[in-house]
């Protein structure tokens, strides 16, 4: 029989019916690769046959033996058919029992030897075998099983394509599957003790010990780790090829800014500031994330470095994910240049769908057209333009892009940075994205490796620690008739509703989560304006809101109009407002740990002491463990490696996991083999940068990055 090849498609395999390839079809499998790609998550161990007269209840066991009377029967009681059978070997024999399949009967003839694997069951004072995979014996002993009598791989379920289904089709496949080139060096595959990729296939589906189905699984994960570790550093060398505007800083100019600043940076911000300084004045574009915890002051940091940048004849582009954090921005850019020397200034623009400012001189701001606005970025005029996504629509050229600042949104920062730089031939201008979202470690080395990074580690001094406090159903009337009391002081309020997660493998399209989330918000929002507080003023905000409206609700907000703000939990996660000093967060189980505390950095940014009520119904103690993490921990980084532990890296990465493929993503979470494959990739790069002499880890390496779509 001819080798059978991995490009094989699977209705070309006489062995698997259309059934069956239109079951595949539903998984995304095609081909003979697509379906010994699909691994089992865990292994079943029926390698030890029993005798009968072994077996224990409540245990997993494989027993072999002949049927000897087989017969099925209507269960009226529980409405089922019941196929019973009666198996001995020479130890004893026992029973065994389905539900509901009665073509049994017609396969397992008296006579006949078979495996029956799987739970012995005990019905009064006797034993039987309750639901057993079964398989047909030719002989007693040396014969290759599938589904008894071995580790049994267990494939993750889906509709109509049972584990037994799978190992039906998978294991005839391996055992004529033609022979796959191994791409990965052979010093490397030495190095870290993996298996050669045709054993670990074979492993990884039949083991014949449960260490070889790890060594196997481990070195899928290795491999997509590895391939990722290779792609960010191939990344990197590229954009180090590339040319960069060289901005040099003017020392004395910087120290003048300095001093007018109503503070002193912090340690961390005067490091950060001075990575980024040496960034610029390369010839190499700077790819860098600013990272640090809400109300560490990454904002003054970038704008000093949109400062440096004007100085040395270079405009900026300031983008914000959203309008109000754009029209932040520009009002804190506008309150750092007010204090500086006139004709010092840069001219900024703020420039979104909504409005379109210039803020020229000393407290002059002027309303323009948008047309005016182009004209003047065009030109090179406006030295720093802020905005959201308007800024980077195909109208808008720039003049001489020096620097790109993106808040929150690295990956779209990568990406528009091509489109920014578009104009001036062959120069890219240089990346600083801004973070507060705390990356876990593995992440930083892997998905976020081909950056340099800059933290700022401590809150400016003087902030008051923030008093966090699990509210549980019965506290519920104290807590608001505390939150009364700071609002009768003058203090104002954030609330935060559930968060909506579609459930897995639900129905529910985005439009239906939104809509979810507005009928939550709006019912907190009817709860709190008209039961709880009806004499304070409530108001709520969402996603569905037009931007001129959310704008106004938070200049209100902003201008003490409003106590208490609603909101979703997507929205403007930057906004500073000193005054508001509890955050409260309903259903606060439902948030991953990192989130909570990213909502928490919203309070605690004035002179007042602030607190945040993390309100839960769940009175379980997984939840108040969980939630008491909150409390407790030092800083978001901590309680990011929390969340990735428990909630694995899709939370970081986005819904759609970006297209990494799953193993990589549980190999995210494995520190160790994280930096093996981080140090093997160096290693093979410093050897051989273009990988001259390994073309099938090339090839591969190109479809992987087709394959994953990070930026
Ligand atoms: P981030 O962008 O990291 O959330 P911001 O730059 O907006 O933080 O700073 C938050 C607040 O702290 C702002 O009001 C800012 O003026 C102030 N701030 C920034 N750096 C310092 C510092 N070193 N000392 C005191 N206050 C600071
Ligand atoms: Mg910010």
């Amino acid at each position: 029989m001819a080798a059978i090849k991995l490009e094989t498609s699977l209705t070309s395999l006489l062995s698997i019916g259309p059934r069956f390839v239109n079951r595949l079809s539903k998984l995304n499998i095609f081909t003979v690769k697509d379906l010994i790609s699909h691994f089992p998550f865990r292994y079943e161990d029926f390698s030890q046959i029993y005798k009968i007269s072994e077996l224990e209840p409540g245990s997993q066991a494989t027993i072999q033996g002949v049927i000897k009377e087989i017969n099925f029967r209507r269960s009226w009681r529980r409405r089922m058919i019941v196929t019973e059978a009666l198996i001995s070997d020479d130890s004893g024999s026992i029973r065994a029992v389905w539900f509901n399949q009665p073509y049994i009967r017609n396969i397992l003839r008296p006579g006949r030897l078979v495996n029956l694997a799987g739970k012995v069951a005990l019905d009064e004072d006797e034993i039987y075998l309750s639901h057993p995979t079964y398989e047909m014996v030719n002989n007693v002993g040396n014969q290759e099983t599938k589904h008894t009598g071995r580790l049994v791989p267990i494939y993750p379920e889906t509709a109509g394509l049972t584990s037994k289904g799978l190992r039906f089709l998978i294991q005839p496949i391996l055992k004529n599957l033609e022979k796959i080139p191994e791409f990965l060096p052979q010093e490397v595959l030495k190095n870290e003790r993996l298996p050669e990729i045709n054993r670990a296939i074979k492993n990884i589906h039949f083991p014949e010990e449960v260490r070889d189905a790890e060594a196997a699984k481990k070195r899928f994960v290795f491999e997509d780790l590895f391939l990722l570790q290779l792609s960010n550093l191939e990344q990197k060398l590229r954009l180090a090829k590339e040319r960069s505007p060289v901005i040099q800083t003017e020392i004395e100019k910087l120290k003048n800014t300095l001093t007018t600043l109503p503070f002193e940076l912090t340690l961390s911000q005067k490091k950060s500031l001075w990575e980024i300084i040496k960034d610029l004045g390369k010839s190499s574009p700077m790819n860098r994330l600013l990272q640090g915890d809400v109300g560490s002051g990454k904002t003054v940091v970038a704008t000093l470095a949109a400062q440096i940048t004007s100085s040395a004849g270079y405009q900026t582009a300031f983008m914000a994910p959203t309008e109000v954090l754009a029209r932040q921005h520009f009002e804190t850019l506008k309150k750092i240049f007010n204090r500086i020397e006139r004709n010092e200034e840069p001219v900024t623009a703020l420039l979104t769908a909504n409005s379109n400012k210039i803020f020229y001189e000393t407290d002059v701001e002027t309303e323009v057209k948008k047309a005016e606005l182009q004209r003047k970025i065009a030109s090179g005029e406006i030295k720093i333009a802020i905005g959201t996504q308007a800024l980077i629509q195909k109208s808008i050229t720039f003049q001489n892009l020096g620097l790109v600042i993106v808040d929150e949104q690295h990956r779209f920062g990568v990406e528009q940075r091509a489109a920014l730089g578009r104009s001036s031939a062959g120069i890219v201008p240089h990346l600083l994205s801004m973070s507060a979202t705390p990356i876990p470690r593995t992440l930083m080395l892997t998905i976020f490796g081909d950056l340099d990074i800059s933290t700022i580690t401590e809150l400016p001094s003087g902030r008051k620690k923030i008093i966090t406090k699990v509210v549980l159903p019965a506290e519920r009337n104290n807590a608001y008739s505390f939150i009364r009391e700071e609002v009768l002081k003058g203090r104002q309020v954030f609330v935060i509703c559930p968060r909506i997660a579609a459930p897995e493998n639900s129905n529910l399209t985005t439009s239906d989560v939104v809509k979810l989330e507005l009928k939550n918000v709006t019912e907190e929002y009817e709860k709190l304006s008209k039961k709880i507080f009806p004499d304070l003023k409530v108001t709520m905000l969402h996603g569905q809101m037009k931007p001129k409206e959310k704008e106004k609700v938070m200049a209100d907000f902003r201008d003490r109009k409003i106590d208490i703000l609603v909101s979703t939990s997507v929205i403007e996660v930057g906004v500073d407002v000193p005054n508001a000093v509890i955050m409260m967060i309903e259903g606060s189980e439902r948030f991953g740990l990192a989130q909570l505390y990213q909502f928490r950095g919203r309070v605690g940014r004035g002179e007042h002491q602030s607190y945040c009520f993390l309100f839960t119904d769940s009175t379980g103690d997984a939840t108040k463990k969980r939630l008491k993490a909150i409390l407790e921990a030092k800083n978001g980084f901590e309680l990011a490696e929390n969340d990735l532990a428990i909630r694995g890296p899709g939370q970081f990465l986005g819904e759609s996991q970006s297209g990494m493929p799953d193993l990589a993503m549980e190999g995210l979470k494995n520190m160790e083999l994280v930096k093996e494959s981080r140090e093997a990739a160096i290693q093979l790069i410093r050897k051989d940068p273009v990988l001259k002499n390994y073309p099938l880890l090339k090839a591969k390496l190109n479809k992987f990055q087709k394959t994953i779509h990070l930026e």
